[in-house]
């Protein structure tokens, strides 16, 4: 069995001119070499993933449970290779790998392996309607086929392979198309699936870029996508033009509201953690804070103490080395810088931060931005980095109001001391999850559903609808004994059409106009 290491130096060897350099964001240096996958590729491991896919589903929930069972204590015993690869590939902290990825997944074989079934079990179904009164009425979850995954740079075991696992124990097979800048870790984790007894074509990972992406679709009887809203478009229409069903996790710009009563300290310290963990880089992480004018002042105070207190860096030498790692992705430092210096140049202040940092690697300083408005795209649009921008407002209404003038609804947070009060808040914000007196804690949450409002995406991971996504529903009606034929068929009689007319009414008919 080939490992992931000698797979890049073989296909550095196969295919010279389509290969892609995985760079390491926290040094700077290319740390390995992969195939750029073409069309005809990507329809050679769709062949091979539909000739796997009836083999996998008679292994039944029982015996692909067991084989997620292994996966999750494979992960456990190789969490610090696991890490060290997805610190490599994304430049994040080891403390981010180890909460956000491998804690994620070591939770999420266990649980689809153990819910699955229930979730996807034949149900026998009740009905009212009278024609069908004594017969067999089945709602049954049959597996598409074959599933196309499509994942982003920012969490590459969780927001990758974290969607495969629903989808293989529902009995698909998946092929795995990971963002062109991480895709080491899927591949290891591939290769672990194997070692734990996966049969060959179950989990295919697709290496490329994002014409990768756009052939895989064409392969695919599902397409499960997590990215930005602009290619979540492009995902769509492709999806629409085959008419194949697809579930999209998209971009965000999370709101969080702190009112005049909330505990400030706590309100401080998950402003400051779930703005700057992952370095920012978190579909549901803060990206803009209401304060109520009352204690706006000393909130921004302690935020901005937190937040100055910060050390950002290479984070390779282990646990504890820094709280904020790199920039992933290129073009995104660029967005940070932007979106600063337009707050800036339109009036707001930098009480720490908002600088890249100097040397080898890609680096933001934990910046905090105040007087801030509607008019900065630090407020209206994804920054995706380590910033928290925190604007007063004059009350809840008002806090509510800004919180929904977005085209995204993924998550928010409310903050008040009154959990009552923070639920009746939480109601009133456009968006897929919202937490009070927390944040981001839903997406652990894997009973769950996860998903977004608005241009937040399409569908939801977790919870039963984050497994039957990858299922087709079939309706089956069993008559057992029954006459030769029903009162309704041919030849139309007036008698009979008349003793119908009244049973309907009787039936359908004694209600109120009013
Ligand atoms: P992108 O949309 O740029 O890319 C996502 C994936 O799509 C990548 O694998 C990319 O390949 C691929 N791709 C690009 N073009 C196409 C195409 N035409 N057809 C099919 N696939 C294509 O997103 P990012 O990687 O930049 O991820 C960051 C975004 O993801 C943020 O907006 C973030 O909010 C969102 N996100 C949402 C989550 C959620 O749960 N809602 C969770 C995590 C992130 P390549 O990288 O090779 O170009």
């Amino acid at each position: 069995m080939a490992t992931v290491e000698q797979e890049q130096v073989e296909a550095k060897q196969e295919a010279p001119s389509n290969l892609i350099e995985v760079e390491n964001p926290g040094t700077g240096e290319i740390i390995a070499t992969i195939p750029d996958l073409d069309a005809a590729a990507v329809a050679e491991l769709a062949a091979k993933g539909r000739a796997a896919q009836p083999h996998w589903e008679s292994y039944g929930f029982q015996g692909r449970a067991r084989v997620m069972l292994r996966a999750q204590k494979w992960v456990m015993d190789n969490a610090e290779r696991i890490t060290k690869t997805i610190v490599s590939e994304t430049g994040k902290t080891w403390e981010d790998a180890q909460l956000a990825e491998i804690g994620y997944a070591g939770n999420a074989f266990g649980f689809w392996a153990k819910e699955a079934e229930g979730f996807l079990a034949d149900e026998r179904v009740r009905s009212s309607q009278v024609l069908v009164l004594g017969k067999k009425l089945i709602l049954r979850h049959r597996p598409l086929g074959l599933i196309g995954v499509i994942g982003p740079w920012n969490y590459p075991f969780t927001n990758s392979v974290g969607d495969c696992i629903p989808a293989m124990m529902a009995g698909n097979c998946v092929i795995l198309k990971p963002s062109e800048y991480t895709p080491l870790t899927s591949m290891l984790i591939a290769e672990g699936l194997r070692e734990c007894g996966l049969p060959e074509g179950v989990l295919q990972i697709a290496t490329g870029r994002g014409a990768t992406g756009a052939a895989l679709i064409d392969q695919v009887d599902m397409v499960m996508f997590t990215g930005s809203t602009r290619t979540g478009r492009k995902v769509a229409a492709a999806a629409g033009e085959r008419l194949i069903p697809c579930s999209l996790e998209l971009g965000g710009n999370d709101p969080m509201i702190v009112c005049a009563d909330s505990d400030l300290e706590r309100a401080a310290n998950y402003a400051t953690y779930f703005s700057m963990q992952n370095a920012g880089q978190t579909c549901i992480s803060i990206e803009r804070v209401y304060v109520e004018e009352p204690v706006y002042d000393e909130f921004v105070q302690k935020v901005t103490e937190k937040v100055r207190a910060l050390r950002v860096g290479n984070s390779e030498g282990g646990y504890g080395t820094v709280e904020v790692g790199a920039i992933t992705f290129p073009a995104q430092l660029d967005v940070i810088r932007d979106h600063v210096t337009d707050a800036v140049d339109k009036g707001a202040r930098v009480l720490t931060g908002g600088n890249e940092v100097p040397g080898k690697g890609r680096f933001y300083e934990p910046t905090v931005v105040v007087d801030v408005d509607h008019t900065m795209r630090i407020m209206t649009e994804e920054t995706f980095g380590p910033t928290v921008p925190i604007m007063k407002v004059k009350d809840v209404d008002e806090a509510v109001r800004l919180s929904n003038d977005s085209q995204y609804g993924l998550g928010a947070s409310v903050f008040t001391k009154d959990a009552e009060k923070g639920e009746q808040i939480a109601r009133r914000l456009e968006s897929g999850a919202a937490n009070v007196n927390d944040a981001l804690i839903n997406y652990t949450v894997l009973e769950l559903p996860m998903g977004g409002a608005k241009e937040s995406g399409l569908g939801t991971r977790h919870g039963a609808g984050g497994i039957r996504k990858y299922c087709s529903q079939q309706a089956i009606v069993v008559t057992g004994r029954a006459m030769k034929k029903e009162l309704f068929m041919y030849p139309y009689k007036p008698r009979t059409s008349k003793f119908l007319a009244g049973l309907f009414k009787l039936l359908y008919g004694r209600g109120e106009r009013e």
